[in-house]
């Protein structure tokens, strides 16, 4: 029998794979046997992906191979979770493709102050659907992970709940402004580009730390801006161009 790698039976134990429903195999969807390890298996074929595209740290491949990112897109798109490609996550908003999700995460280890073990203290400012942050909860010690619309920020709880990370405290707030009180940080990442980065976001940034954020250029296009504080000075470089949903003012 021929498999077919992202074929959303397969995908995750019970009771995910009861969200999985009969798409064009509900007996499939229904069998118990296995499916957690297929789910496995899938994911190492996207982590091998990953490191042939150039990801070489071994914190970000093994975030990457034990995060479900199934569990975070809606049953109907379960099929593609593993496909390098960003996936609609409600309320108009998306979650990367993993290899910018995981390329972030890596040069965000490469914090000029990161000590090559695991980062401090993080910021993650677009929670979404709450995908990166259960990564970064394996490559930082505690992650704050602030989201503006209320019902993404509902979603990413519910779909955590089941990780039970202690070190991941979900926000609700305008993350324009930073979070104030868990700062100083190690590293902050932007998962939505604006069109500079946010002083707050300096301001909170530790000595040693690193900003790494999608960021509007002159040109109108987005990039990934990266912005370091070594010896009390920022320095700030920009990388290669992506595509973010845009960075809001307020909640909603
Ligand atoms: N990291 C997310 C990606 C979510 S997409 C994931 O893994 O799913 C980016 C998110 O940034 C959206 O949910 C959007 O609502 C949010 N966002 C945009 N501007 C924001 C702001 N100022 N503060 C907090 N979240 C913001």
């Amino acid at each position: 029998m021929t498999r077919r790698p992202g074929f959303p039976a397969r995908l995750g134990p019970a009771p995910a794979a009861r969200r999985f429903t009969s798409v064009d195999a509900p007996a499939r969807a229904a069998a118990p046997t296995g499916v957690g390890l297929d789910s496995q298996a899938v994911r190492a074929r996207m982590v091998q992906k990953l490191a042939a595209q150039g990801v070489t740290d071994a914190r970000v491949l093994a975030a990457m191979n034990a995060v479900e990112r199934h569990r975070f897109v809606d049953s109907a798109l379960a099929n593609q979770a593993y496909e390098d490609t960003s996936l609609p996550i409600g309320l108009g908003q998306t979650i990367s493709k993993p290899n910018v999700v995981a390329r972030m995460i890596e040069l965000l280890l490469g914090a000029p102050g990161a000590a090559g073990g695991r980062l401090g203290r993080v910021l993650e400012v677009g929670t979404g659907c709450g995908y990166q942050a259960a990564l970064l909860s394996h490559v930082a010690s505690e992650v704050y992970s602030i989201e503006r619309l209320r019902g993404l920020h509902e979603r990413a709880r519910e779909n955590l709940r089941a990780f039970r990370l202690a070190n991941v405290h979900l926000l609700f707030g305008d993350g324009m402004a930073g979070f104030a009180k868990g700062a100083p940080y190690a590293g902050i990442i932007a998962a939505a580009g604006g069109e500079a980065v946010p002083t707050q976001w300096t301001d909170q940034l530790a000595e040693g730390g690193r900003i790494v954020a999608p960021m509007v250029m002159p040109n109108g296009r987005q990039a990934l801006v990266i912005v370091d504080r070594t010896a009390g000075r920022l320095s700030q470089a920009t990388l290669e161009g992506v595509h973010f949903v845009p960075l809001k003012s307020g909640t909603a």
